[in-house]
């Protein structure tokens, strides 16, 4: 089976599941306990604190570790609304992922604007620029990487807006962090991210904010910014799997892999639509708007034709909400119900992305003969 689905999650890598072995069989203490070999474990944990911090160019004080970004999401709205005067606004942009909006909606009711974006779900640091000179505004909050499409943010420009406007930036980087290079991502007041979408495990993740952040009380760990027993092994292991996918240096060629794919689609279906094409996206992200046939129809028959691939992000459980990301591009339901996403990682091989591409060519023959028609889609 070959698995497209990278973007919801990636197999753990083999660094990954040994590093968290070991550290289960030998460091499974609490790092909180009073004994030697406990503190053993504390000090391996706040070396891999320093380890990661070096890796996104942060000060270890400032790295916390949360159960993945979506609890990082919500930590730091929970923290910002705590910080901001009653009055007080965010600024997002439309395509943030559910934890991000969701949260900005709980912790900022009626306080939340939406930037807008171009055709291709890119803001403009221009319209920021322009909407924080009112001096409302105690934050602003604009991904990295879009998880349906791939496009990128400006962030690097906005996190300069936000600091000399003396304005918080968090920028979520969850699908960036383990493709492209970090370098620069500290520049972001809060930064958040997940192990499990560079090849670590679910359930770990990072979190940079400044010190005076807190979140969860209850315990003196992480400096009693997150409270409850730190989880060293998957933090190990978590380490691994960043280090190695750091050590990366195929994003070219699988990009143009990648493109090739998108290149065979387009010179076979009239009227597909490769979004976000026109702009900078992640090397690993093709998100199609196919020219016919439900999104879970597609996914379904290139199952059983060996491959995973998804819908993109709100459809992915089978429930029939629209995409916020397709809203934000404009598109019609019928539209947001075409589109497809095809995630690949560093182990998909240019030989995978023309198998793909022929499996869609099948997929779409049987399904125009109708073959598909009586199947019972499950996902
Ligand atoms: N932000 C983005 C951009 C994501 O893609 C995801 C995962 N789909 C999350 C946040 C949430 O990550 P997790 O489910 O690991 O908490």
């Amino acid at each position: 089976m070959a698995y497209f689905d990278n973007n919801a999650t990636t197999p753990p890598r083999e660094v990954a599941l040994r590093a968290h072995e070991v550290a289960l069989r030998e460091d499974w203490r609490n790092p909180s306990s009073p004994t030697i070999v406990a503190a053993r474990v504390r000090a391996k944990l706040e070396k891999t604190r320093e380890e990661l911090a070096a890796f996104l160019g942060c000060a270890a004080g400032s790295l916390c570790f949360t159960s993945g970004a979506t609890e990082a999401n919500n930590a730091v709205f929970a923290h910002l609304a705590r910080k901001a005067t009653d009055d007080q606004r965010v600024l997002l942009s439309p395509t943030e992922h559910p934890s991000v909006r969701e949260a900005a909606n709980r912790y900022f009711p009626g306080r939340v604007k939406q930037l807008s974006v171009n055709g291709s779900g890119v803001v403009s640091s221009q319209e920021a620029s322009q909407t924080l000179t009112d001096g409302s505004y105690a934050a602003v909050s604009v991904m990295a990487a879009n998880n349906e499409t791939g496009v990128l943010q400006p962030w690097s420009e906005l996190a300069s807006l936000c600091a000399e406007r003396g304005v918080a930036y968090h920028c979520d980087a969850t699908q960036w962090i383990g493709k492209l290079p970090i370098d620069g991502l500290s520049e972001c007041d809060y930064l958040t991210a997940s192990a499990h979408k560079f090849g670590g495990l679910k359930g770990i993740g990072i979190l940079k904010a400044p010190e005076d952040f807190s979140f969860i009380v209850g315990g003196e760990q992480e400096s009693g910014r997150r409270a409850g027993t730190e989880n060293y092994p998957a933090i190990a292991s978590m380490l691994a799997a960043l280090r190695e996918s750091l050590e990366n240096d195929q994003a070219r060629v699988l990009e143009k892999a990648r493109n090739a794919f998108e290149q065979r689609l387009i010179e076979s279906f009239s009227g597909i639509r490769i979004v976000g094409a026109e702009v900078n996206r992640l090397w690993n992200t093709s998100s199609l708007l196919m020219p016919d046939f439900d999104n879970l129809r597609w996914v379904g028959k290139l199952e059983k034709l060996g491959h995973e691939i998804s819908t993109g992000s709100a459809c992915s459980s089978g429930i029939e909400s629209e995409s916020s990301v397709a809203v934000a591009l404009g598109l019609t339901v019928v539209e947001a119900r075409r589109i497809v996403r095809v995630s690949g990682s560093f182990d998909t091989l240019p030989g995978d992305w023309e198998d793909l591409a022929e499996a869609f060519l099948l997929a779409h023959q049987e399904l125009s003969a109708g073959s598909g028609s009586l199947e019972v889609v499950s996902v």
